[in-house]
C-alpha cells in the first residue's frame, strides 16, 4: 500500500462559500471583471463564480466577446490538431460512466501489440498527424509498465516516408514518482489526467472498485508528476457528474495549488462532457447534465480566468459545438478520432467497442477544411516541447506575447508541410489561400521569420521550426 498526501488543496467549504456569495451578478461589477480579464492576468475564484451566474444575454455576449478578444490576442488564429490512440481497453476499475469498466461484458477486450500500435500510428501519420494522445485503461498486460514505455517508443519510432509523430502526450492512470520519471525518460509531452469530479461524495459514488477509488491518489498525481520533472500536465473534469460551477472552482483551486507549489500551472485544460457509453445508465443520463449554453459560458469564463493555459476540445462534442468553442478560447482539437484499440486500422467494423459515443465523426481533412473556412490556421507544431520550452520556460515565453514569433511561424510551416504531403488538391488550394492571408496580417519581424521557413518546406524540407 503506497502512502500519499491528502488533497487538502481542494476545499469544498471554500467553494460552497464563494458560490453562495456570488449569485446575483450586478452588470456594473460584471463589466469591471471583464476589464480586469482583458488585462490578461487571470481571474480569482470569486470572479469566476460571479461570472458563472450571469444569465442576461447582453452580458453573456460581452463575456463571449472578451473571451474571443483574449484568444485572438494570445493565440491568433492558430489551432493545434491531434489524434488519440487507444492502446488498451482493459481496465481494473469500475467507473460507472465508462464502457471500459471491468464488469462491462458488452465489450471485446483488447491490448494492442507493438506491431498493431505501429500500424495505427502509420495510419495517423498518413492522415497528416504529428501529435498523438496515447490512451489506456488501467490494467497492465504481462509486461507491466514496460508495455506503456514500449508503446511510446513504438509511436516515436514509426515512420512513413518523411512522416513521423513528433509529440506523444498520454492519458493514463496516476503513477508513482518513479514511474513518472520513466514516462519523462520515454519522452512524453503532456501527462493528461482528468479528475472526473472534484466532489468527494460524488467521486465515491461513481468509482465502485479498483485503484481509482482513491480520490487523493488521483488528485495529487500532478504533484508527483511535477516532482518527477514533468512540467506539462493537463487537467480536466468529466462534466455531467456534478455541478459544473463547483467543478470549475475546484479546478481553480487545483491550478492555484500547482502554481503555489511548483510555480507553474497546468499546460492544458480539457472539457470532456459525458457521452453515452456501452452498458452505462449514468452516461446516457448524466446526473448534472451541462446544457450547451452553460458549456459555452464555462469555456469562455475559463479563457478569461487562465488566459495562457491551452484549452482542449475533443470529438466528444458535435461539429457545431466545437466550432462555437473555437471562437471562445479553445486552442487544441482532436480530429478523425477513434476510441477503440485498433479502431484506425479496422474502421467502423472494428473488433472492440469504443469508450464512448463520438459527436464528431469527420476525418482530419474535413476538420481541416472546415476550420480553414472559418479562418483558423491548423497547426501541427511540436517545437516548444522539443526545444525544452515547457513549464516555466513556456509560460515566460507565452506571457509577454513573444510566442507569436515562435508559434505563428511554426504553425504556418507545419501547416504548409501538411498541405504539401497529405492534403487533397481542394484542401491544398484553400490552405494556401489562408497562408497568404496570414502572411499579409503578420508584422515585419514575423514575416521575416516565416517566409524562409515556408520556402524551405515548399522546397521539400521537413520539420522546420523556430
Ligand atoms: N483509464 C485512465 C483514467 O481513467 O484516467 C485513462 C484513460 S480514460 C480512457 C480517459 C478519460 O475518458 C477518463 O478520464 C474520462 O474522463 C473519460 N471518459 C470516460 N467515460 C466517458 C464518457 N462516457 N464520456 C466522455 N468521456 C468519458
Ligand atoms: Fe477504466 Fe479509465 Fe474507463 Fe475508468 S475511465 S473504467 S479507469 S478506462
Amino acid at each position: 500500500m503506497i502512502t500519499h498526501d491528502r488533497a487538502d488543496f481542494i476545499n469544498e467549504q471554500e467553494i460552497e462559500g464563494i458560490l453562495a456569495s456570488c449569485q446575483s451578478p450586478e452588470p456594473a461589477r460584471v463589466r469591471e471583471l471583464l476589464v480586469k480579464a482583458r488585462e490578461m492576468r487571470g481571474l480569482s475564484m470569486e470572479d469566476v463564480a460571479y461570472l458563472s451566474y450571469v444569465e442576461s444575454p447582453e452580458l453573456l455576449a460581452e463575456i463571449f466577446a472578451a473571451a474571443k478578444g483574449i484568444k485572438e490576442e494570445i493565440y491568433g488564429t492558430r489551432l493545434v490538431l491531434f489524434a488519440p490512440l487507444y492502446i488498451s481497453n482493459r481496465c481494473s476499475n469500475e467507473c460507472t460512466y465508462c464502457a471500459f469498466r471491468a464488469t462491462n461484458t458488452a465489450l471485446v477486450r483488447r491490448t494492442l501489440t507493438q506491431e498493431e500500435i505501429a500500424e495505427e500510428t502509420r495510419i495517423l501519420i498518413r492522415q497528416g498527424h504529428k501529435r498523438i494522445l496515447m490512451v489506456a485503461g488501467e490494467a497492465l498486460p504481462q509486461q507491466g509498465f514496460q508495455y506503456i514505455l514500449d508503446s511510446i517508443a513504438t509511436i516515436y519510432d514509426t515512420r512513413v516516408g518523411p512522416g513521423e509523430i513528433r509529440r506523444v502526450n498520454v492519458n493514463l492512470a496516476p503513477q508513482t514518482v518513479e514511474r513518472f520519471q520513466q514516462l519523462k525518460g520515454a519522452g512524453i509531452g503532456t501527462f493528461q489526467l482528468f479528475q472526473e469530479t472534484y466532489h468527494r461524495p460524488t467521486y465515491a459514488e461513481v468509482h465502485l472498485k479498483g485503484p481509482k477509488r482513491d480520490y487523493d491518489w488521483r488528485t495529487t498525481a500532478f504533484d508527483r508528476a511535477m516532482e518527477a520533472g514533468i512540467d506539462d500536465v493537463g487537467i480536466g473534469v468529466l462534466f455531467g457528474l456534478y455541478h459544473w460551477r463547483f467543478e470549475i472552482l475546484a479546478m481553480m483551486q487545483h491550478i492555484r495549488h500547482l502554481e503555489e507549489k511548483f510555480g507553474v500551472g497546468p499546460h492544458t485544460i480539457s472539457f470532456p462532457r459525458m457521452e453515452p457509453a456501452s452498458g452505462s445508465d449514468i452516461a446516457s443520463k448524466p446526473p448534472h447534465e451541462v446544457s450547451d449554453g452553460d458549456f459555452l459560458k464555462m469555456v469562455a469564463i475559463m479563457r478569461l480566468a487562465v488566459p495562457y493555459t491551452g484549452m482542449i476540445m475533443s470529438t466528444r462534442e458535435t461539429a457545431d459545438v466545437r466550432r462555437a468553442t473555437l471562437e471562445l478560447g479553445i486552442s487544441q482539437i482532436s480530429a478523425g478520432s477513434r476510441t477503440d484499440p485498433g479502431g484506425y486500422t479496422e474502421g467502423e467494423a472494428g473488433r472492440s467497442g469504443g469508450q464512448f459515443q463520438l459527436g464528431d465523426h469527420r476525418s482530419i481533412e474535413e476538420v481541416v477544411t472546415d476550420v480553414v473556412s472559418l479562418g483558423f490556421l491548423p497547426s501541427f507544431c511540436t517545437a516548444c516541447y522539443r526545444t525544452g520550452r515547457t513549464g516555466h520556460d513556456f509560460m515566460d515565453l507565452a506571457k509577454p506575447g513573444e510566442i507569436k514569433y515562435h508559434c505563428h511561424p511554426n504553425a504556418l510551416s507545419t501547416f504548409q508541410e501538411y498541405l504539401c504531403d497529405y492534403a487533397s488538391p481542394e484542401a491544398k488550394a484553400a490552405g494556401e489561400e489562408l497562408i497568404s492571408i496570414e502572411l499579409q496580417h503578420m508584422d515585419g519581424k514575423q514575416t521575416a521569420c516565416a517566409l524562409p521557413m515556408l520556402n524551405k518546406v515548399r522546397g521539400g524540407q521537413h520539420d522546420i521550426f523556430v
